[in-house]
């Protein structure tokens, strides 16, 4: 940053101070990850500089060549990652990615069935405070409350009852697979489209650990920068072409100007990792690892909710410890671990405080931690929340968070 740090100290200096958090603190968050170098470089480039409205050789701009390879490369490795004959790689985060495919798929009014917020949905998918909810006449499906998994059989007769045109699977704090087969059969059997926002997942049905939503939704929607490891972005993926040109046309003109072209040479580099033996072992020791993780909050004394994890997180019910999510959050930030606050399934506190936190794996295993670190880390965990207070037992577990830390350094190459 040295350029920076000569032309503009404060901006450079608050992005010293975020390197040396991440590089001092175990991420936990479930929807954050740490990108290659390569994908740093690639969104830090000049392609920054460039308007590129429109698509590969159909631009409102001239000068368009080089980018026009970039959004070629990024659109054919996306569709190669995930098995489809279509991507669009333009939306700038997964909210504008869903807003994007609702565009494509619904006139205003129409009757949606998304995941409620509470039992693991987005924003995006229907709640009042989004734009989704005030645009679409959002119903919600959710949790069995005996199994915390989906209550599949419940969204079915909702779905034959109220008819609704699109249904949308995905969440942002679901441990469990997601049946999509199930999902498609509902939907498709009230002449309803399914789109599904694996967010969350990518990286996970990227590498086949996660069975893919590909073959059985009709549109797919996604961030590259959570499990997937790229830059902060969203795309849509379909196999059917006139959707795939419905979608096109609702992200530009419809909802979006012209595309942050550095962004989408940064997400071409991260599927292009993704593509690689080495994404799919990374993969696969994110699930292991977030396995261990759930096993030493349980060894510690804490609930996981639904009983355990399939993918990257693991959502912990902290009623054991007597702390809420919110208390946790900052408690775990003092020592080192960072986690959110999360609800629970039948939450009786505020979404501001709420009863649980959610935590991940595929940041941790980016930067090398093991599964018996993972174990311990879950350990950690709950040894902090059920100490709460107790500063002696929190340094305890300050010190052992550094050790950790430092068997495993962080961007050596900054
Ligand atoms: N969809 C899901 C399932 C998510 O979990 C998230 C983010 O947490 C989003 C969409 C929104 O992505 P973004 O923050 O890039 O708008």
């Amino acid at each position: 940053y040295s350029i920076l740090a000569q032309e503009d100290p404060e901006v450079a200096s608050a992005i010293g101070r975020e390197l040396a958090r991440e590089r001092d603190t175990i991420e936990l968050i479930a929807s954050e990850n740490i990108v290659s170098p390569a994908v740093l470089e690639a969104v830090g480039s000049i392609l920054t500089n460039k308007y590129a409205e429109g698509y590969p050789r159909r631009r409102y701009y001239g000068g368009c060549e080089a980018v026009d390879v970039v959004e070629d490369i990024a659109r054919e490795r996306a569709c190669r990652l995930f098995g489809c004959r279509h991507a669009n790689v333009q939306p700038h985060s997964g909210a504008n990615a869903n807003l994007a495919a609702y565009a494509a798929l619904l006139e205003p009014g129409d009757t949606v069935i998304g995941m409620r917020l509470d039992q693991g949905g987005h924003l995006t998918h229907g709640s009042p405070v989004n734009y989704s909810g005030r645009l679409y006449r959002f119903l919600s499906y959710g949790l069995d409350p005996k199994t915390e998994t989906i209550d599949y059989d419940g969204l079915e007769d909702l779905a034959r009852r109220e008819r609704p045109r699109l249904i949308v699977g995905g969440a942002s704090a679901y441990p469990r697979t997601i049946d999509f087969e199930r999902l498609a059969s509902i939907a498709h059997g009230v002449g309803a489209r399914l789109m599904v926002d694996m967010a969350h997942i990518a990286g996970l049905v990227a590498a086949g650990v996660h069975p893919s939503p590909v073959p059985y939704a009709d549109v797919v929607t996604s961030t590259s920068h959570k499990t997937l490891r790229g830059p902060r972005g969203g795309f849509i993926l379909t196999n059917d072409d006139e959707l795939a040109r419905a979608v096109d046309k609702a992200v530009f003109p419809g909802t979006q100007g012209g595309p942050l072209m550095h962004v989408i040479a940064g997400k071409a580099v991260a599927f292009g990792e993704a593509l690689t033996p080495e994404f799919a072992s990374y993969i696969e020791r994110v699930v292991k690892n977030c396995h261990a993780m759930g096993e030493g909050l349980v060894d510690g004394g804490l609930r996981l909710v639904s009983g355990g994890t399939d993918n990257h997180l693991c959502l912990v019910d902290l009623t054991a410890s007597g702390v809420t999510g919110k208390e946790a959050e900052q408690l775990l930030d003092g020592v080192g671990l960072t986690v959110n606050k999360n609800a629970i399934p039948g939450e009786p506190r505020s979404p501001f405080v709420t009863s649980g936190v959610r935590v991940g794996s595929a940041a941790g295993t980016t930067r090398g931690f093991t599964e018996q670190e993972f174990y311990e880390i879950g350990a950690l965990v709950a040894r902090s929340v059920f100490h709460a207070g107790d500063e002696n037992e929190l340094d305890g577990v300050r010190v052992r968070v550094r050790e950790l830390l430092a068997a495993h350094p962080l961007y050596p190459e900054l």
